[in-house]
């Protein structure tokens, strides 16, 4: 991962390139490149050991001109104040591309869950509910899992947040177990989205899905998702790789198989169905058909860009690519469909989920899938309509320059105020 780009520059920079399409006030863009408030904690919380930790925490609200500030927590420790402003600016712009009815908003801690037993991380995870509860609510700001978190947290935080409030409010957290409140589908479908856009993809630019080779970055929810959906449309996963390496076989790696070893062994590495072991770089500049980032940003720079062999690349995890690896990208005819678009189906389901919370009214699966296949479907339609009519350099900036209209639209519409 580079060290260099700062994600945070990086969302201005993606902003300021889809502004010189836009007929916008300077004033205007300068407000949707701030997050409008930020929370900063510091969370006290007893170890197994009685020894007291203490772990920074953030909360940013990017954006709420669309709706309630909306997005997910992380638990990492590369957690920081400028990561959380950029992933929450990018949720602003992921609600509007997809046009649900959400700002933007996005947590974490700085913390690396391997290190700390179940009993510790439902204190820390309890600890930051109590200091998130004056901030959000079903119609102010709703969180979600990210990286490294996912049910459980989600259902420690609904639980937190409802004996606080003594009420009952499912809507104030989505990507709960089912038991909990949480939707059918919601757990696949940031990766489901993954596979529409790469379906969608290659159906616009002419490539065929069936036998198209595949290298996907990240085996965690999005990718191995992802890869599995990929598999199911025909294609031939060849590479797939975590953080402990990548493993490739030029005819196939079977998506399950290698998930099954991952859970048995907690790496993708050692899969018996791989011919050779890879490096990240080595993965990311596979000549394949498609590669699919699923991991952490910043997996690609301008640097390795000139090595991408890749024809067409979607992204699943938020911000894989720096300004700098767009710019080449664009220049040597490598087309990208951006995480905005191709990672939303997490937080569409997210926004099944709410309205299902706030109806008592459950959905099925299938419900469920096909409600997220027609808003992907349609956004993809409503980015290529963009890039086409404008003659925009890439789907990147078409998707900035739909969702930022749409920002600018209901900001417009509401007026300034005070
Ligand atoms: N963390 C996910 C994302 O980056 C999901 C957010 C949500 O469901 O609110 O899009």
């Amino acid at each position: 991962m580079s060290e260099q780009a700062n994600p945070f520059e990086s969302l201005q920079e993606q902003i300021d390139d889809a502004a010189e399409y836009l007929d916008a006030s300077p004033d205007v863009l300068e407000r949707l490149k701030h997050p409008q408030r930020i929370l900063e904690t510091n969370l006290s919380v007893e170890m197994d050991d009685g020894s007291i930790e203490t772990f920074k925490a953030f909360r940013s609200q990017f954006n709420g001109d669309r709706g309630p500030y909306k997005g997910g927590i992380r638990y990492h420790p590369n957690v920081s104040r400028d990561e959380v402003k950029a992933l929450s600016g990018w949720m602003v712009y992921k609600t509007a591309v997809v046009d649900i009815p959400y700002g933007g908003g996005k947590g974490g801690i700085i913390i690396d869950p391997d290190e700390y037993s179940e009993a510790e991380l439902e204190r820390v995870t309890r600890s930051f509910a109590k200091e998130l509860r004056p901030f959000i609510g079903v119609d102010q700001d709703i969180p979600a899992p990210d990286v490294n978190t996912g049910q459980r947290e989600m259902n420690w935080i609904k639980d937190t947040y409802e004996k606080l409030e003594n009420t009952t409010e499912p809507g104030v957290i989505t990507g709960k177990a089912l038991e909990s409140g949480g939707s059918e589908g919601r757990v696949e479908a940031t990766g489901r989205s993954t596979m529409l856009t790469a379906r969608e993809a290659f159906d616009y630019l002419g490539k065929e899905m069936d036998g198209a080779t595949v290298a996907v970055q990240g085996y965690g929810n999005a990718g191995w998702i992802s890869a599995k959906l990929l598999e199911d449309l025909g294609a031939n996963i060849v590479a797939v790789s975590d953080s402990s390496g990548a493993i490739h076989n030029p005819d196939g790696l079977h998506a399950r198989d290698v998930k099954d070893h991952k859970n048995e062994t907690g790496s993708v590495v050692g899969y018996a169905g791989a011919e050779t072991e890879l490096s990240n770089e080595e993965l990311l500049t596979l000549d394949v058909d498609l590669l699919v980032p699923a991991a952490l940003e910043n997996a690609i720079d301008g640097d390795l860009a000139r090595d991408v062999q890749a024809d067409v690349i979607v992204e699943a995890a938020n911000g894989p690519l720096t300004p700098d690896a767009d710019d080449v990208l664009t220049e040597r005819d490598v087309y990208v469909f951006p995480d905005i678009l191709a990672n939303a189906g997490g937080v569409t389901v997210s926004y099944f989920e709410w309205v299902q919370n706030r109806q008592r009214f459950y959905w099925s699966e299938e419900r469920v899938n096909e409600e997220l296949e027609d808003i992907i479907v349609s956004a993809f339609d409503d980015l290529t309509s963009a890039y086409e009519e404008n003659d925009l350099p890439n789907f990147r900036t078409a998707a900035y320059v739909v969702s930022l209209q749409r920002v600018i639209d209901a900001y417009s519409e509401s007026g300034n105020w005070p």
